[in-house]
């Protein structure tokens, strides 16, 4: 197989984002000033790799306090966000806690708060379960935010409070389904309150930029990413959608497809935001001892985001 030549576009830009980097600093951090174990809420960051390297150097990962059995351990809160009655109970077990939730997930929080406060009826798009979203909701009274996840939803939603309605939404959802889910209630709703600044976030935004620009150059697309990463189930979409039907999540059990990828001539490559670049790198080297590769990056935007990490953890 050495003498096919396979053509990899490598997407740019790709993997980890500042939110990831700076929660898993914050679980780092942690381990240096309190010691081992440090309890963290549930997977820091979407991402088999990184959670079993953080296992490997102290921390413990739960998904309720309740599990915690020596609660004068610090816990510290995953990048996707909690409930309000999470911090409260951890203050209550009298525990340390540390937040690690991303600012730009905090920022979405904070907007619903506020629209409440103003007398909103709050509608989140988003995706049901996924722990940011959990998160979100858990901000506000319950029956005072409503979740709806697709266009059919978004076609048959009745706002039945008494009140004025706005949206906000999950920061790493689709870019392109979710302007036609805003679409279809803005059209249904002519004085819905939407969010100052888009929810999706910069990272989610760019990704899926980067993998729309090449993906139809491709015959195979894959995306480095765990199966509960939003944000790279989403890449795997839009690769699709974009003009490579055939496009592939890549995580930690998934068999590489060679005979498929032997008789491609161009794949594209990305990862999502909780994936670090190791991985693209090994999948990269796989190829590399079944083909003849050659490698060209295509970057559509340089970032240079970075979130400090809490105060008293420097
Ligand atoms: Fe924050 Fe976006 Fe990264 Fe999520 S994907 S952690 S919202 S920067």
């Amino acid at each position: 197989m050495k003498n096919k030549e396979i053509k990899i576009l490598l997407s740019a830009p790709r993997g980890f984002c500042a939110g990831v980097e700076r929660a898993i600093e914050i679980v780092e951090k942690s381990i240096q000033k309190y010691g081992a174990p440090v309890y963290v809420r549930h997977e820091i960051v979407h991402n088999k790799f990184v959670v079993d390297d953080l296992k490997k150097r102290g921390a413990i990962f739960v998904e309720e306090l309740e599990e915690i059995q020596d609660k004068s351990r610090p816990v510290i809160f995953s990048a996707h966000g909690v409930p309000k009655k999470i911090p409260a109970d951890a203050k209550n077990y009298n525990m340390t806690y540390i937040d690690a939730t991303c600012p730009l997930v905090s920022k979405v929080h904070r907007e619903a708060e506020n629209l409440n406060k103003a007398g909103y009826h709050i509608i989140l798009i988003g995706h049901e379960n996924h722990p940011e979203v959990v998160g979100t909701m858990g901000q506000l009274p319950s029956g005072s935010i409503e979740l709806i996840q697709n266009e059919i939803e978004a076609k048959n939603y009745n706002n039945k409070s008494n009140k004025k309605i706005a949206f906000v939404t999950q920061t790493t959802l689709s870019v392109d389904d979710t302007k036609d889910i805003i679409q279809i209630l803005k059209s249904r709703f002519k004085d819905i309150q939407e969010p100052k600044k888009e929810d999706i976030c910069y990272a989610t935004t760019n990704r899926q930029m980067a993998v729309k620009n090449i993906a139809k150059q491709c015959d195979m697309f894959f995306i480095i990413g765990s199966r509960n990463s939003s944000n790279s189930v989403r890449l795997v979409e839009v690769a699709k959608k974009s003009g490579c039907e055939n496009s592939r999540l890549i995580h930690s059990e998934s068999k590489i497809p060679y005979n498929e990828i032997q008789n491609s001539n161009t794949i594209g490559i990305s990862s999502g935001a909780s994936a670090p670049e190791i991985l693209v790198n090994n999948f990269i080297d796989d190829l590399r001892n079944r083909f003849t590769i050659k490698i060209n990056e295509i970057e559509i935007i340089k970032e240079n985001v970075v979130f400090k990490i809490p105060k008293k953890l420097n």
